[in-house]
């Protein structure tokens, strides 16, 4: 019987055809766990109910099969979950930590421009955004409210000044501790109006509930685990350890994405490889 004490898990998003990576990712978490005589679970991070379909889904859980993914508990949909998404986002409102935004993508680009004409450059995320440029998280209890009330779109952001403080904050990786940078992210957001939650939040929710020990996932989220490591602390979950495993990269070492077919594991399938073969593809080291 597999000793429950390690758990791991992989958490795709069911949004386009899973690729190399996600089989890499998948297939290093099942090993460790195997392992670490410990359990593997699968999340289906399926929040964005316009981009992840049931078709896709089925399509998703095909493809881990073929590959030889394997998991231990029935896996958890994360778009059944939005009420307890909801109750973090109230801790944190109550923590007076949330505001609501209401600057569009465009109307971002154009205030940053408009910052930017003195050629200073405004800053910019792990990801390449721009730091929210908006001035909401100034105003008072009431107006923040009435943009609430207004039927108006908004996305709920954290305001990281607050939420960090003077406090200094790390992770353990891959056997080490790391200081993490979250005032890098500006303002994250953590829910939109018609959408309770966001990526980091219920990620971290889910991560706790789940007593996920070990999570193993790729070097495209490193810098995301600070936002990750602030929002623990927030809520008082315990911070599991981290490793995040090199990118796959296709032969001109582009990283591999969804909307690229000649990567995706099924049009691997289809082209007569076997999932030995795919394996073999990958060219990392399943350890
Ligand atoms: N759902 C995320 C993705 O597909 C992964 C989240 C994670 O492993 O923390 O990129």
């Amino acid at each position: 019987m597999p000793d429950p004490k390690r758990v791991f898990r992989f958490a795709p998003s069911p949004n386009g055809e899973l690729h190399l990576g996600h089989a890499y990712s998948a297939l290093l978490n099942l090993k460790l766990a195997r392992a670490a005589e410990g359990k593997c679970l699968l999340r289906i991070e399926d929040i964005d109910t316009a981009r992840c379909t049931p078709e896709l889904e089925k399509q998703m859980l095909e493809d881990l099969e073929w590959i030889g993914f394997e998991w231990d508990e029935e896996p958890r949909r994360q778009s059944q979950q939005f009420e307890f998404y909801r109750s973090a986002l109230k801790r944190l409102e109550e923590q007076k930590l949330l505001y609501p935004s209401i600057l569009s993508r465009s109307e971002i680009r154009q205030k940053v421009a408009e910052k930017e004409a003195d050629g200073n450059r405004w800053p910019r995320d792990p990801d390449g955004s721009p730091i929210y440029p908006g001035d909401e998280r100034f105003l008072d209890a009431e107006e923040q409210r009435s943009i609430i009330a207004s039927g108006e779109r908004y996305a709920l952001r954290l305001d990281m000044e607050s939420a960090v403080g003077v406090s200094s904050f790390d992770w353990f990786e891959d056997g080490r501790f790391v200081e993490a940078s979250p005032k890098k992210w500006g303002d994250v957001v953590l829910a939109r109006k018609d959408t309770p939650t966001s990526y980091h939040l219920c990620c971290v929710m889910d991560d706790a509930l789940q007593g996920v020990t070990d999570v193993v996932r790729g070097k495209d989220l490193y810098d995301a685990t600070a936002v990750h490591v602030v929002l623990q602390e927030l809520l008082g979950l315990i911070s599991p350890s981290y490793r995040h495993h090199d990118l796959v990269f296709d032969n001109q070492r582009n990283k591999l994405s969804k909307s690229n077919r000649s990567t995706s594991l099924r049009a691997l399938r289809e082209a007569g490889n076997t999932a030995q073969d795919v394996i073999e593809m990958m060219g990392l080291e399943l350890a």
